[in-house]
């Protein structure tokens, strides 16, 4: 891995293929080490799969169902649940199928044949990928981006195992909303779903990208400590006093955008969460203000969160970004 700083949360498959390829070049050349691309569904997830295939080592992937939205169908669940099982797998090496990173591919014999395979039926030229080294990878690799479309079929290659489970969560904002429009959401589905991803995040050792802010941040933690996952990664965290000592107490992570530029509520809990258990990230292509107004939200935009952070707390900068990639490390290495 090079780079020094990453972007632990972003929803880069809502960004159109060649914009993330851009996105991703710019981010890499600035010293980017690499994103975490979570997931919204199944069909989000089969995108992000994608993207963790295009750019091996530089996309890592999570999977689950963002709470933000209508549950799924009984079907809809079990479909998500079968197909994340698949890549809990140890799987073959992402850069395999791909082929766009000649060093990265170490797929043994029969595995390493199928995935150059998979790289030939999506992509134009595998030998020339192949031959690209990695400052040529994203480029052959923009092709096949292009050409992506729905699932692919994968033969007997095992899937590229997943970084992580998320984007999960509870439904604050939904709440919110609906309170706003004098209904109640029922919460018991949402609840029941999380805990169903607790368990299988539990059960595979998996770290869990949490959406669950203020009160429902206690919710998640009841839960998480009742099915004893300890990698839990609250991003874009925001939450009382006591929430924040229970989540320190716990070893919880939590992540920065950049609006640690200019909301005070964020400032204040940069100062006081330990800085082993914090990270950078973006939440893009959710847009940000102040210094950020009107521009599309880039994975790029951790480096700033890393320096104000770092000013927040009277870190160098280049220390500060050392700490962060290093939690990263830890939490999704
Ligand atoms: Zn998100």
């Amino acid at each position: 891995m090079s780079g020094t700083f990453a972007d632990t949360h972003i929803h880069l498959e809502q960004y159109a293929p060649e914009e993330a390829e851009r996105m991703l070049r710019q981010f890499r050349d600035a010293g980017g080490a690499y994103v975490v691309a979570v997931s919204m569904n199944l069909e989000s997830a089969r995108r992000t799969e994608r993207l963790a295939e295009l750019y091996p080592g530089l996309v890592r992937p999570a999977y689950g169902f963002h709470p933000e939205q209508p549950l799924p169908t009984p079907e809809e669940e079990e479909a998500l649940f079968a197909w994340m099982e698949r890549r809990t797998l140890p799987g073959e090496a992402a850069g395999a199928s791909g082929a766009l990173h000649a060093g990265s591919a170490h797929g043994e014999g029969s595995d390493a044949g199928r995935g150059k395979a998979g790289g030939a039926r999506r992509g134009p030229a595998p030998a020339a990928c192949g031959a690209a080294g990695g400052g040529g990878g994203l480029e052959a690799a923009s092709a096949s981006a292009g050409a992506a479309g729905g699932d692919s079929p994968r033969g007997l290659a095992a899937p590229p195992r997943m970084a992580a489970v998320g984007e999960v969560g509870l439904p604050y904002y939904s709440r919110q909303e609906a309170a706003e429009r004098g209904e109640a959401l029922d919460e018991a589905g949402y609840v029941r779903l999380l805990e169903r991803f607790a368990a299988f995040a539990a059960r595979h050792d998996l770290p869990i990208v949490l959406h669950a802010v203020y009160e429902d941040a206690d919710t998640a933690c009841d839960l998480l400590e009742r099915f004893g996952v300890r990698r839990a990664h609250f991003h874009w965290f925001k939450g009382s006093a006591d929430t924040v000592r229970r989540m320190i107490a716990n070893g919880y992570f939590i992540s920065f955008t950049p609006d640690i530029l200019y909301e005070e509520e964020i400032r204040q809990l940069a100062l006081r969460y330990p800085d082993s258990l914090v990270m950078s990230e973006t939440d893009g292509p959710w847009p940000f203000e102040g210094p950020f107004a009107g521009r599309a939200t880039h994975p790029s935009m951790t480096a700033d969160v890393c320096r104000e952070w770092a000013s927040l707390r009277g870190l160098d900068e280049d220390e500060a970004r050392k700490k962060m990639l290093a939690n990263a490390e830890r939490f999704y290495g």
